[in-house]
This record gives C-alpha cells, sequence and structure tokens, in this order.
C-alpha cells in the first residue's frame, strides 16, 4: 500500500504537486493519470525519497521510504528506462542490484526469464532497443520480489507487442495482490490497463474513482439538435421539462434522450431541424474536460438555461468523483 497525504512539491515559484492525498491498494492496478506536466514523474520520485517533498508525506507499507529495510523488497520501480549503465551486460546490471540490496544471485536469473530476456542476458545494455531497455528496467525492479510496484509511463516508445507485455504484467502483478501503481497520459492507455485511477493535472488530485465507475459516469450520450428556430426549439425543451446543454456551435445536446421523441416533438410543433444526431462522449473527451482548466471546460459545454454558474474550482471535481468511488 503506497499512501500519500498533503503531498506538495515546490521548484522555485512553479508548484509541480498540490496537496495531494490517495491512497494505492493492494491486488488491483492503479493508473496515475495526467496531462504531460502535470505532476505524475515528481510525484512517482517523491514516492521513492528521490526528491523531497515540500510539505506533506509518503508511507509505504506504512513507513516513509528511507527508514525501510531493504526498500527493493518492499518496492521495486520503473521510472526511467535509460538509467542503467550502459556498459554493463544485462546480467551484471542485475547482479550489481541484487549484491547492493542483499538479494540472492539466483533471482537474477529469475527476473531475466519473467521478462524474457535469457537470451540476451550477457549483451551490453547500451546496444538494447527500447523495448528490450524497458523489460531490463522491469527485470531490476522485479528484483526483489517486492509487494509494491511501480511504472512510469511504461509503454512509451513501445510497439503494440511490447505494450501487451507490459500490460498483462501489470495486471498479473495485481492478480498476486500487489499493489501496482502506473502512469500514463493517455485515457485509453489507463482504460485497458487500471481498475482504479487515479487523475491528477497541474498538481492537483481531479479524480479517485474505479474505472468502472469513471466510464459509467462519462460514456454520456446524448442528442445533437440544431435549427434556425432557436429560440423556439428551447422553449419548446423547456416546457417538456428538458434542460439542454449549448455545444460551442450553437447547437443543443440533450442527455440520454431519444432522437425519435426529440423529432417527433419538434414536428408536431412545426420546428424545422437542419441536424438530429445520437452522440456518445469518450472517455479521451471526459479527460480532456476534466484536466482543461475550468474555465475552458465550461467554454465547451455549459447549461443553455439556467445562465451558467462561475465556474467551479477543478478541485471540486475530485470530492465529486470520490463521493461516488
Ligand atoms: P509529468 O510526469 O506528469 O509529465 P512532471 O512531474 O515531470 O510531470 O512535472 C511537473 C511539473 O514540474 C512540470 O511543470 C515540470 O516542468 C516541473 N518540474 C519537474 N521537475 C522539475 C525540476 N527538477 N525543476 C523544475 N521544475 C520541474
Ligand atoms: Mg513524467
Amino acid at each position: 500500500m503506497i499512501e500519500i497525504e498533503g503531498l506538495t512539491k515546490r521548484y522555485g515559484e512553479k508548484v509541480a504537486v498540490k496537496n495531494l492525498t490517495f491512497t494505492v491498494r493492494p491486488g488491483l492496478v492503479t493508473g496515475f493519470l495526467g496531462p504531460n506536466g502535470a505532476g505524475k514523474s515528481t510525484t512517482m520520485r517523491m514516492i521513492l525519497g528521490l526528491d523531497r517533498p515540500t510539505g506533506g508525506d509518503v508511507r509505504i507499507d506504512g513507513a516513509p521510504y528511507d527508514r525501510l529495510r531493504d526498500p527493493l523488497k518492499h518496492i521495486g520501480a520503473l521510472l526511467d528506462a535509460k538509467a542503467v549503465h550502459g556498459g554493463r551486460s544485462a546480467r551484471n546490471h542485475l547482479l550489481c542490484l541484487a549484491q547492493s540490496n542483499g538479494i540472492p544471485a539466483s533471482r537474477v536469473h529469475e527476473v531475466l526469464d519473467t521478462v524474457g530476456l535469457t537470451a540476451v542476458a550477457r549483451k551490453k545494455a547500451k546496444n538494447f532497443s527500447l523495448g528490450m531497455g524497458q523489460r531490463l528496467g522491469i527485470a531490476g525492479a522485479l528484483l526483489g520480489d517486492p509487494r509494491i510496484l511501480m511504472f512510469d509511463e511504461p509503454v512509451n516508445g513501445l510497439d503494440p507487442e511490447g505494450i501487451h507485455w507490459i500490460r498483462t504484467l501489470m495486471q498479473n502483478l495485481a492478480a498476486e495482490g500487489r499493489t501496482v501503481f502506473v502512469s500514463s497520459h493517455l485515457m485509453s492507455e489507463m482504460a485497458v490497463t487500471a481498475e482504479h485511477l487515479v487523475v491528477i493535472g497541474q498538481g492537483r488530485l481531479l479524480a479517485d474513482t474505479s474505472m468502472a465507475d469513471f466510464i459509467r459516469r462519462n460514456s454520456r450520450s446524448y442528442v445533437r439538435m440544431r435549427t434556425p428556430q432557436h429560440e423556439h426549439l428551447l422553449d419548446l425543451l423547456h416546457t417538456e421539462g428538458i434542460t439542454p446543454v449549448a455545444a460551442d456551435d450553437g447547437a443543443l445536446e440533450v442527455d440520454d434522450a431519444r432522437p425519435e421523441h426529440l423529432g417527433e416533438l419538434a414536428a408536431r410543433h412545426g420546428i424545422v431541424l437542419h441536424e438530429l444526431s445520437p452522440k456518445q462522449a469518450s472517455l479521451e473527451e471526459a479527460f480532456m474536460r476534466l484536466t482543461a482548466e475550468s474555465v475552458e471546460y465550461h467554454a465547451h459545454a455549459r447549461p443553455a438555461q439556467p445562465p451558467p454558474r462561475p465556474p467551479e474550482p477543478a478541485r471540486q471535481w475530485g470530492a465529486d468523483w470520490k463521493k461516488g468511488s
């Protein structure tokens, strides 16, 4: 288990991580999602004690990283796959790591086998492809047989086969009851990898929710309507107790409605429709909406009436989404 409480990191004027509080639990893959620059890597470095928090704290199985005895046996991490001494062979790299952490050398062969590098174990790491380097980094993370694993954007730059392999590995590790925490800036990647989701934007917590809940809440289906008789249609919908959302281009969007119902309603009142189309919002859109500044968010989808309330701080989304999870 990783417990993060009030975690904050400032670099001079820049606040990279702001008052983050969440817990990463064992037995499932937790996705750490946020656009580039959101503060994911900074948070992960602080979890590993590689960066000192400006405020708040991190506990790994109840203790700060620097108080763990044999930390590699508690938490293994892949932060930067290029952080391997290129002149060494894969095997020697892992042997050095094992030796300095009190891990038996026999474990090196096991992890090489797990990541499929046995055949190239004696080749120099600097000649490895990106995918092989990534596998070597993961072998290092697995070396101490830790109960907690952390991966920072592990699928970046990998081919589909490599992506599939890493995804399956993470899910298997979670199925063994381990805590698996993985970051990505891609909603689509998290949707197929993670069971739980922590979303951050500009260093702040935006959502902490199960993936199923995130999908349920964000698979918004609606009907788009465009008409030259805008006011007339708006009045009619309000009379029917329907509150549409105004789209950027002047169209009206009606949530969870059937197009035939709306079309017949308009026809009965002699309203000409230039568009009547059922739509399904994508998870990618939901993620972009969530992480965009609240001002931008309200520009994209605001209630047509009553007039929009002042933008709420983005943090409230976190609180709101957390409630339902
Ligand atoms: P992510 O991993 O989500 O892309 P990072 O944690 O790398 O985001 O960065 C978060 C913010 O902190 C960014 O604006 C980045 O420029 C800034 N940052 C990260 N590391 C440093 C550093 N060592 N010095 C100054 N600013 C930093
Ligand atoms: Mg990063």
